[in-house]
C-alpha cells in the first residue's frame, strides 16, 4: 500500500488543461491526459482523478456548482487529505464561494481551487506549477475552500480575479491571504479555520443555488424605482 497522502483531483476545464490544435485552443479530448502536465506529483501524493466537467468557466452555472459540491461531498469520507479542483480563472471565485457556502462551516479538510493564465504547453507558464502548488496546499491543515494561485492562498469566498494575463491573477482585498507559497506553504497564524482531529462533524450540505440573481452596483444616480421596474418586468 502507498505511504503517500491521498488527494482527490477534480477536473472541470479552463486554460490550465487546454491543448493547442490546428483550430486553436481546445479542451483536452481525454481530460485524464491532464495529469501528464505534472508527472512529479507522483513523488509526493497519490491522486484519484475525477474528470467532472470540461468547460470554459465563463459557461459555468449554478448546476455546475452543485455538481462540484456533490463530487466533494460524496467523497468526504474517502480518506483524502484534501481536494483540488482545476478550474478556469474567469469564474473560479464564484465557484469557490458557492462551494464554501454549500459545504458549510463543518468542512474539515481543504478544498483547493486552482487554474492558470497559460496553457500547459507554455514552458515558463503557470499551469504545471499552480497544479503542483495546489496539491501541496491540499496537504495542509486548512479546513475551508481556498484558491491557490501564484504565490498566494486566499479564502475562496473572499477572492476575486484581478488580471487577465499576469501570473499574480487573484487578490483578496478584504481578507488577508491564508498562506504565502514560498519554499514551504507559509500558513498565516493563527490559522482561521484549521483541521480538527476531534472527529468530523457532519457537513451541513446545502448544494442548491438561486438562479435569479442580479448584482447592482451602488452609484450616485441609482434610484429606487429602478428596482420596482426590474421586479415587475
Ligand atoms: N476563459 C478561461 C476560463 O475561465 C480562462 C482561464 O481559464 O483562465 O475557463
Amino acid at each position: 500500500m502507498s505511504e503517500k497522502p491521498r488527494i482527490c483531483l477534480i477536473y472541470t476545464g479552463g486554460t490550465i488543461g487546454m491543448v493547442e490544435t490546428s483550430d486553436g485552443l481546445r479542451p483536452p479530448e481525454k481530460p485524464s491526459d491532464f495529469l501528464k502536465i505534472a508527472p512529479e506529483l507522483e513523488e509526493f501524493v497519490e491522486i484519484d482523478f475525477v474528470p467532472l466537467l470540461n468547460k470554459d468557466s465563463t459557461n459555468m452555472n449554478p448546476s455546475d456548482w452543485e455538481k462540484m459540491a456533490r463530487a466533494v461531498h460524496e467523497r468526504r469520507n474517502d480518506r483524502y487529505e484534501g481536494f483540488v479542483i482545476a478550474h478556469g480563472t474567469d469564474t473560479m471565485h464564484f465557484s469557490a464561494s458557492a462551494l464554501a457556502f454549500a459545504l458549510g462551516r463543518n468542512l474539515n479538510f481543504p478544498v483547493v481551487f486552482t487554474g492558470a493564465q497559460t496553457i500547459p504547453k507554455v514552458l515558463h507558464g503557470d499551469a504545471r506549477i499552480n497544479l503542483v502548488r495546489a496539491c501541496r496546499v491540499a496537504l495542509e491543515s486548512l479546513a475551508e475552500v481556498v484558491i491557490s494561485f501564484g504565490d498566494f492562498v486566499f479564502r475562496g469566498c473572499r477572492a476575486q480575479k484581478k488580471d487577465e494575463r499576469k501570473f499574480d491573477a487573484f487578490e483578496s482585498p478584504a481578507f488577508p491571504p491564508l498562506a504565502y507559497i514560498t519554499e514551504t506553504i507559509d500558513l498565516q497564524r493563527p490559522i482561521p479555520r484549521e483541521k480538527k482531529d476531534d472527529g468530523r462533524k457532519e457537513i451541513e450540505f446545502r448544494p442548491h443555488f438561486e438562479k435569479g440573481i442580479l448584482q447592482v452596483a451602488l452609484i450616485p444616480i441609482l434610484f429606487g424605482m429602478i428596482f420596482a421596474y426590474i421586479i415587475l418586468v
